[in-house]
């Protein structure tokens, strides 16, 4: 049991790298926050293009009011845009498990929302030895998002995502960019509500409501 456990705790996920999960984190904090809840971000493992202006850690950091230090350990920090374990090997540092990152997962006391953001899709290695799935299984979160393009191959991408977190939590797909006078998003969204049965949002401030009014267990 992971102490002070916030009292929602939310996986970010996505159906592959650069699809949004950080600007929804982001943005479903900044609503939370500016509703009074108190809020906090972890990033267990990130990589980047040291080129980048910004990494996920500060964007998070940002939104939640926190430090990027504390959003995601410095040591868990690396600067080479590969898969978090891959980066580590490149660069020479040490190797690291899922119970590693689960061992350094903190919270504050008291937090009413708490944000997972994971790394790639949810078959992208995470740590040496797993992925975002043994991860999810191991932090047993509230709610999954499933962060996705809203444009062509979605339904195929999001599907497989979906599948792969079996009864782990509840998922609910967030497309991404959604543009409700594109035929083509609209049509994607009815397929994976109608036909495949998910449940998708569009709104970034519509999700965070729901996460906590009246409260994550609706979800499932
Ligand atoms: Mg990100």
């Amino acid at each position: 049991m992971t102490p002070n456990r916030p009292r929602a705790l939310v996986l970010v996920s996505g159906t592959s790298t650069e699809v949004g999960k950080t600007w929804w984190s982001a943005a479903m904090a900044r609503t939370l926050r500016s509703q009074g809840r108190s809020v906090a971000a972890r990033k267990p493992a990130q990589s980047f293009d040291p080129d980048d202006a910004t990494t996920d850690a500060a964007v998070l950091g940002a939104a939640t009011g926190e430090d990027e230090a504390t959003v995601c350990a410095p040591h868990r920090s690396y600067e080479v845009s590969m898969a978090p374990p891959m980066a580590a090997a490149a660069l020479g540092r040490p190797g690291f498990s899922i119970t590693d990152l689960m061992t350094e997962l903190t919270w504050p006391a008291d937090v009413d929302v708490g944000f997972v953001e994971s790394a790639g899709g949810p078959r992208s290695p995470l740590a040496d030895d797993g992925d975002t799935i043994a991860l999810a299984t191991a932090l047993a979160p509230d709610l999954v998002v499933l962060v996705a393009d809203a444009g062509l191959g979605t339904i195929n991408a999001v599907r497989l995502a979906h599948d792969a977190f079996g009864t782990l939590a509840p998922v609910v797909v967030a497309l991404n960019r959604y543009d409700d006078s594109l035929t083509l998003h609209r049509a994607n969204r009815g397929w994976l509500e109608a036909t495949s049965g998910l449940s998708v949002v569009t709104d970034p401030n519509a999700l965070a409501n729901r996460i906590v009014e009246p409260g994550v267990a609706s979800f499932r």
